[in-house]
């Protein structure tokens, strides 16, 4: 077919992905995982539809919701075919030109620092990755609502699109065609393919076929091809031999004479299988079909195993199973757009057909930074997106989410020997080896986010309280948990005593901390900003108050002498007062939390600390 001509040029593609770096030519074969990709949300796209108007599907084999990969060796093309929901001109040129792309320049730049191709899928431009092996792509869409295009680009800059009239109708979907560059020939080669797919694609949720060849057995008659041969050795025999010779050979005549040849036919190989892994028996999958499997989810190709998962299924009123990942890392704008943003990680599927990841009603904002996916029997299908946005059903997911989700980070930390209480060596098994230091990797990436939970989820915030991790006068530098905390407390010691600030350095030469520390009490360092508003809506814990040790009210154990003190310093409180203006101080009074400073100022007891102060003006600038 004769590539179409050029009729119009709008936009440009970005040629920023050299393909000469070594990067790119060691990740070239993530393109076939993000073309793939694609063509599954189509068709989940045009089955979500088709839940309410089965007419958008069409007949006969518009109908059949698959994916075709098809290989042109002569022409170097590699084809990949989806039935979705194709793309209108209109989208062609908003989809896969950059004009509307934020995620382009994004990703260059990521691509700068980081060099991880892997992380193309994330920033929402994985097309592009056609160019790491093609120099010319051909897009043809058809979608229901306009003609069949043809989108063309040669990884020059610059795109054009014309009304097809070249090709075949398509009825419905999409048609990716890669003119693959000499040095991505090994895209022809069908195990190669194979493979790839195995590897990419073991989760997509439609099938997906690769037009192979394959080599059959074939009976053909033992004739013509091999007859001239025989002729002349017969001819040659009979003249010599005789009748004895020509009686045998009637004999073989009258069997029939074939023989078997190889040939090679094609066919369409199906080369996943689609059972969905969340309907699987969590005890039959394998940590590796989880890796691979959140892999796929998240987008995220990496190497890195998630942090934990938890694979569930949740009976009673409302019926769903979920599988719940905490990523190995957290991405790069988790807390960038934390505030402006609802959008939950979570996938939502309604008797096995996508719906949705953009629901953020599955999961509060805080735990937006888990993957997963939900699957749910109860919810109705037939219903519009906003419609189900609303169904009651949804309260009681989100609820069980939460304490699922909860429950597995606790099991995370539980399972770290670094964290276990009581310090006794744990058996240094391979899988205790695995889980060391995991707890404090989920701190370091997440910690913010169960801080904001804190704040914002007061029915979990005991539960959450339990996963905050801090460094305090005695943990040496390690993180540590109020419950380790609470079983180091003196006996006697009614609060639980904490100080805010910048840094743990600058904290530690603050003369609030020296009577508590020459007693040996043991004192929380809170040093993130948000620490300060967590502090306002943390109030107790397992029934012990929360004293910050800069604030008025500090008290250290009994002091029997407070009364005579006070009385006989009363004077010099009463002219100190007197001395400083009143407007700058509200009392001057006598107390025990000093060592060996002589005074302190100290915050009132409902004001906001010097810290919060600090962060306050910070934000008012
Ligand atoms: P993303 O998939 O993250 O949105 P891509 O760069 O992979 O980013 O794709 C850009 C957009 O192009 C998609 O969001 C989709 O709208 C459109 N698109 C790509 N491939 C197809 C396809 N096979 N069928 C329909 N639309 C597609
Ligand atoms: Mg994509």
């Amino acid at each position: 077919v004769d590539p179409p001509k050029v009729e119009e040029k709008i936009g440009a593609v970005p040629n920023g992905l050299s393909t000469d770096s070594d990067v790119v030519k060691s990740n070239k074969d993530i393109f076939l995982r993000e073309l793939i990709s694609n063509a599954s949300d189509a068709l989940d796209k045009i089955r979500f539809l088709a839940l309410t108007d089965k007419e958008v599907l069409g007949e006969g084999d518009n109908a059949k919701l698959d994916i075709q990969i098809k290989l042109d060796k002569e022409k170097k093309i590699l084809s990949i075919r989806d039935r979705g929901i194709g793309m209108t001109k209109e989208d062609l040129i908003k989809n896969l030109g950059t004009i509307a792309k934020s995620g382009t320049s994004a990703f260059v730049e990521k691509m700068q620092t980081s060099g991880d191709l892997n992380l193309i899928g994330q920033f929402g431009v994985g097309f592009y990755s056609v160019y790491l092996v093609a120099d010319y792509v051909e897009v043809i869409s058809k979608h229901n609502d306009d003609k069949q295009y043809v989108w063309e680009s040669k990884a020059d800059g610059a795109f054009a699109i014309s009304e097809d009239e070249w090709n075949e109708p398509l009825g419905r979907g999409t048609e990716i065609r890669l003119h693959l560059r000499d040095e991505a020939q090994e895209y022809l080669d069908e195990y190669k393919l194979k493979d790839l797919v195995k590897k990419y694609s073991e989760f997509i949720n439609f099938p997906i076929y690769l037009w192979a060849s394959k080599e059959v057995d074939e009976e053909v008659p033992a004739d013509e091809d091999e007859s001239s041969d025989d002729e002349e050795a017969t001819e040659s025999k009979s003249s010599e031999e005789g009748e004895e010779e020509d009686a045998e050979k009637e004999e073989e005549e009258k069997k029939p004479k074939t023989k078997t040849v190889k040939k090679t036919t094609y066919e369409w190989e199906l080369l996943n299988d689609v059972k969905a892994i969340w309907l699987r028996n969590p005890k039959e999958v394998t940590d590796e079909e989880y890796t691979k499997f959140y892999h796929s989810l998240a987008k995220d190709f990496g190497d890195e195993k998630p942090l934990s998962w938890s694979h569930f299924t949740a009976e009673g009123d409302v019926e769903f199973k979920a599988v719940l990942f905490v990523p190995p890392k957290a991405p790069h704008d988790l807390y960038e757009s934390y505030y402006n943003s609802n959008k939950s990680n979570l996938k939502l599927y309604v008797r096995r057909v996508f719906i949705s990841d953009e629901f953020d009603e599955l999961l509060p904002k805080y735990l937006n930074f888990l993957k997963g996916l939900v699957d749910s029997d109860t919810l109705p299908l037939n219903v519009s997106r906003e419609m189900l946005q609303q169904h009651s059903s949804l309260k009681t997911i989100k609820k069980k989410l939460i304490r699922k989700a909860l429950d597995m980070i606790r099991k995370l930390a539980e399972e770290d020997p670094d964290e276990s209480n009581d310090k006794k060596e744990v058996e240094e098994s391979s899988d205790s080896n695995e889980k060391k230091g995991q707890y404090a990797k989920f701190w370091n990436e997440f910690g913010k986010s169960i801080k904001l939970g804190i704040i914002e989820d007061a029915t979990n915030r005991n539960r959450l309280a339990k996963l905050l991790r801090f460094e305090t006068t005695k943990s040496d530098g390690k993180l540590t948990s109020l419950d380790q905390y609470i079983s180091r407390m003196k006996s006697g010691q009614k609060d639980i005593f904490y100080i805010t600030g910048t840094s743990k350095e600058q904290l530690e030469k603050s003369p609030f901390l020296e009577r508590l520390i020459k007693k040996n009490y043991e004192v929380i360092f809170f040093t993130d900003p948000v620490d300060e508003y967590l502090m306002q809506y943390l109030m107790d814990y397992e029934d012990k108050k929360f004293q910050n040790v800069s604030k008025e009210g500090l008290k250290i154990g009994k002091d029997s002498n407070e009364k005579e003190l006070k009385e006989s310093f009363k004077d010099l409180t009463k002219w100190w007062k007197g001395a400083l203006a009143s407007e700058n101080v509200d009392d001057v009074k006598i107390s025990n939390r000093l060592a060996d400073s002589p005074c302190v100022v100290v915050t009132s007891k409902y004001g906001w600390s010097s810290n919060m102060e600090r962060i306050m003006q910070s934000q008012t600038l």
